[in-house]
């Protein structure tokens, strides 16, 4: 029997990563995703931002992460002869006094103060609100999802690495290590927010939560930076430009909605000061595999070695992903042991439960 080496489970924005990663080692790898079915990849804003929630705090692993999906990407482009890459600043617009004293007290901060422009007084931006001052966050960039995720689609076709159809459970023998009659060496899942469907990880503590986009024409001058004032803007076009997003933990599907749209729409004065003349051209939606402890799932399962999930990286794939899939593969080839915070053998305690005989 052939062996197939690795199966990658879903080819998002982690699956790719990993297994380009998988294969520029040598390895054998098969992916198998059901052509964008349920994708966060493609709705994303592809934004890697190193200073991020409300608290404004330096993103988990960025310094590592982020020098690394930029030399990733860079060189990415450069092996596919595509370009989707770009180095912007973000423009954060405060909305408050409160909120321009908390970006004050996090420049003093020698550790913030490399990434946090001076404060730009209020008025230097005439189409847009910058009534509170704003600042620039450096070391940001711009990955443009829907250009880098067709461009590693027809890398892995044209290296027949990559079947179009659904991973089919019906089929796999774990303990035989065989799916579909094929002997494998692992099979790695990287199906996003679906792992809560997967009958051998889904007692992972996921909490994964959907996020809505909109596409806008617009002739409002825009600078070329990413905006950010609660929700962000960023040009892509001429005339047109990309706004998000939403979160919602309930309604989990890929569905675009009224009501995330009007959220959207209602919040385009507060970023320019006024009210502006927006055409809708596009909507997207997407549900984001975030984690209760908002860190990634990687590592093996508990009963069945040779299957492994490297999955859960939230709002963040495309920032971590490059990263992780370096380390995992590290991992994989005993080279080191797993970031024990990402280790989802952390959580086998608290949520998992032996099967019965013979189940997952
Ligand atoms: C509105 C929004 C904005 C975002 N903005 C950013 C951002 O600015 N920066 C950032 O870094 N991240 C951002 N993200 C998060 C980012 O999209 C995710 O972190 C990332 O997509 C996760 O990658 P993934 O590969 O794990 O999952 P996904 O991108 O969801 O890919 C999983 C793939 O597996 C396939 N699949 C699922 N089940 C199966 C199966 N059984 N068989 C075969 N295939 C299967 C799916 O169809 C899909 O193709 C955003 C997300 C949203 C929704």
């Amino acid at each position: 029997m052939r062996e197939a080496g690795f199966i990658v489970v879903g080819q998002g924005i982690a699956g790719s990563c990993l297994a380009l990663e998988l294969a520029d080692r040598g390895a054998r790898v098969e992916i198998v995703d059901d052509g964008w079915e349920s994708a966060a990849c493609l709705v994303a804003a592809g934004v890697i931002n190193p200073i991020t929630g409300k608290r404004l705090v330096k993103s988990w692993r960025s310094s590592a992460a982020h020098p690394r999906a930029r030399e990733f990407y860079r060189s990415l482009e450069a092996r596919l002869g595509k370009r989707f890459f770009h180095d912007r600043k973000i423009l954060q617009l405060c909305r408050s006094p409160e909120e321009a004293e908390l970006w004050r007290g996090r420049a003093e901060d020698p550790e913030y103060a490399e990434f946090i422009s001076d404060p730009v007084p209020p008025g230097s931006f005439g189409g847009l609100n910058d009534s509170f001052g704003a600042r620039f966050i450096g070391r940001s960039a711009w990955v443009e999802p829907p250009a880098v995720m067709s461009a590693f689609r027809e890398y892995f076709l044209s290296r027949g690495m990559l079947r179009t159809e659904k991973f089919d459970f019906s089929k796999l023998d774990a303990r035989a290590r065989s799916y579909a009659g094929r002997a494998f060496r692992g099979i790695i899942f990287c199906e996003g927010w679906r792992a809560v469907e997967n009958p051998y990880f889904s007692w992972l503590p996921y909490r994964p939560a959907k996020g809505e986009i909109l596409e806008l024409k617009s002739p409002e001058p825009l600078p070329e930076h990413i905006i950010h004032r609660g929700k962000w803007i960023m040009k892509t076009g001429g005339e047109t430009f990309r706004m998000g997003s939403t979160w919602d933990r309930e309604r989990l599907d890929c569905l675009p909605t009224e009501g995330a749209g009007a959220e959207l729409m209602g919040a385009l004065p507060g970023i320019f000061g006024r009210a502006v003349s927006a055409e809708v051209a596009g909507r997207g939606a997407g549900v984001r595999p975030c984690t209760a402890t908002t860190r990634p799932h990687l590592g093996a399962h508990p009963a069945c070695g040779a299957l492994m999930s490297f999955n859960g990286f939230g709002s963040k794939g495309f920032a971590l992903s490059p990263y992780f899939a370096r380390h995992f593969a590290d991992w994989i080839f005993g080279k080191t042991a797993l970031d024990p915070e990402a280790d989802l053998s952390r959580h086998i305690r608290k949520f998992w439960r032996p099967p019965a005989a013979g189940a997952a």
